[in-house]
């Protein structure tokens, strides 16, 4: 039996199986996160721990938020659940509402989850379910990107470009984009990398060798993130937006880490200056602080299921936790904060002085590459040969070991701090990486 020694009545590790964890390698020698306020978490044996990946790309107000605490609270106390399926309650209403406030424009109906996969699930179904209504329901394909993650639904699989993700199990029919990440001529570019962007062409080649009347939807993130921070070139999303329109298929970006001000505005979409047709987002939804998930659909594709007769369910999808009420009221409670302290905007004033410092580390050991958008970078260092991974580790454990959290790929450390990070902490993180990396062989 593996016991944790540091905790008072340490319970055993056995029986939580981790999800995407080395449970075997954890369970030797874990770590423990017990509490957390602000930018900073403390471990079980007392350490503090500075939060560089917004604990994993989710709690974009910071740590301990006690509006947030209060608002979960009263929610139990009043309303603890309400069904969603032929009958409501008031807060889903009211967040959906708040939400298009901040959507990008025409973005304006919610369909609520529970996590990112499934938003992304629930934006597939969306997609096919909107083409059979129109008429069109031979589009039973979709294409998404190598290097892409889209969740662990079948449907989130299927679209996703990372290979152990999809390698065990049976996939739907998709094909993918080739992926951005071109070492080679974009090293250490800031911001949107300036080369790529005829990488968006193989669209047109794919919807071409598919058919394109057989394709119900492309989806991406606009910034590849759990691939290791991988920014869309320079007018790639435009291209794809234009292809798409060309060929009546969908667009779904997949915000789900990028929404909720990761790059300096509400989400990526506005920023990039593309608005998709569908958009999944999860995350910094709640802060975090509980499960939830929101497509949002450009009107039109709803109002395209809102025409059969009234008494007819439009759509046979949902969840029984669909718009949880103490999820919306952790998810008003959030925004509320978001708008108070201008947080969907802050990444835009201190991607500068993150750039520059995450750049500052461009010469350490076996930094092969630095990349960086908004409040989002990744450091990728030269694989150990025949250990993949193995150095990357190293990197990480020993990060935590100092006090600092970062998010691992592969050999590739992402950094995405909490939106609240100052330019102190940010300098801190980046230095203290710094330092670590030159002890990392
Ligand atoms: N889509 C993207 C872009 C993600 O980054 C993630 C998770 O990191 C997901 C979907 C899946 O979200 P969840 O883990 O909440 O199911």
């Amino acid at each position: 039996m593996t016991v944790h020694q540091t905790l008072k009545n340490a319970p055993s590790l056995d029986a939580f199986w981790m999800p995407f964890t080395a449970n075997r390698q954890f369970k030797a020698k874990p770590r423990l996160l017990a509490s957390a306020k602000g930018m900073y978490y403390r471990t079980d044996d007392g350490r503090e721990v500075l939060d560089g990946c917004a604990g994993l790309w989710c709690v974009n107000a910071g740590h301990g938020r006690q509006e947030i605490a209060e608002a979960v609270g009263r929610q139990v106390s009043e309303l603890d659940f309400a069904p969603t399926f032929q009958m409501a309650h008031p807060l889903a209403f009211r967040l959906a509402e708040r939400l298009t406030e901040i959507a990008p424009k025409g973005l304006d109906r919610i369909f609520f989850t529970n996590s990112g996969s499934e938003s992304v699930d629930t934006a597939l179904k969306i997609a096919f379910a909107y083409h059979r209504v129109r008429g069109e329901g031979q589009r039973t394909k979709l294409i998404g990107r190598e290097k892409g993650y889209h969740g662990v639904g079948f449907g989130g699989i299927s679209v996703g470009g990372l290979v152990n993700n999809r390698r065990m199990f049976p996939t739907l029919q998709a094909d993918h984009l080739p992926h951005t990440l071109d070492i080679a001529r974009n090293a250490f570019s800031k911001g949107t990398p300036p080369h790529g962007l005829e990488l968006a062409d193989s669209l047109e080649g794919l919807l071409n060798l598919h058919g394109p009347e057989t394709v119900a939807a492309v989806i991406v993130e606009p910034v590849a993130g759990s691939a290791g921070v991988i920014p869309a070139p320079e007018g790639y999303l435009q291209k794809l937006r234009a292809t798409c329109d060309k060929y009546g298929v969908l667009l779904i970006f997949d915000e789900v880490i990028t929404g909720f001000g990761r790059l300096g505005q509400p989400f990526a979409a506005q920023y990039f200056g593309v608005t998709p047709d569908l958009m999944t987002t999860a995350k910094g939804i709640t802060n975090g602080n509980l499960p939830m998930g929101a497509v949002f659909a450009r009107r039109e594709i709803h109002d395209t299921f809102m025409t059969g007769p009234e008494t007819a369910i439009e759509l046979f999808h949902g969840y029984t936790y669909s718009a949880h009420p103490v999820a919306c009221a952790a998810a008003l409670a959030t925004l509320d904060i978001y708008k108070k302290e201008a947080l969907l905007t802050r990444a835009a004033d201190l991607a500068p002085t993150y750039e520059a410092a995450v750049h500052g580390m461009k010469g350490l050991p076996n930094v092969i590459d630095i990349r960086n958008l908004g409040l989002m970078a990744a450091v990728e260092l030269r694989p150990r040969e025949g250990a993949p991974g193995a150095r990357g580790y190293e990197a990480m454990v020993k990060a935590f070991e100092s006090g600092l959290l970062v998010r691992l790929t592969g050999d590739t450390l992402a950094f995405s701090p909490p939106l609240i990070v100052s330019e102190a902490e940010i300098d801190r993180m980046f230095s203290m990486m710094g330092d670590i990396l030159k002890g990392v062989a």
